[in-house]
């Protein structure tokens, strides 16, 4: 799994995450308008999420339906493909 970054963190970007995260994996890009997660790095510390002031940051199963495409952003900047979910 991986922990996702999603709209609120838009316009904030306040790298509250980035201070927290043991392993580094939390990214920006000047042309990026949130930061964001590498999937295959992150290991599910759940460290970002309570730090972030936006609510922006989900474990992936628990994104809520309205920030789905999230998902899939957080996976495609590091041009990785999303694992199919298992059953
Ligand atoms: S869950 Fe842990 S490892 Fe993953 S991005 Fe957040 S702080 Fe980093
Ligand atoms: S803590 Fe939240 S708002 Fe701040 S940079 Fe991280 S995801 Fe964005």
């Amino acid at each position: 799994m991986t922990f996702i970054i999603t709209e609120p963190c838009r316009d904030s970007k306040d790298q509250s995450c980035v201070e927290v995260c043991p392993v580094d994996c939390i990214y920006d890009r000047e042309s990026w308008d949130t930061l964001l997660i590498h999937p295959a790095e992150c290991i599910d510390c759940a460290l970002c999420v309570d730090v972030c002031p936006v609510q922006a940051i989900y474990a992936e199963a628990d994104v809520p339906e309205w920030f789905r495409e999230w998902i899939e952003k957080n996976y495609s900047a590091f041009d990785l493909a999303r694992a199919v979910p298992r059953a």
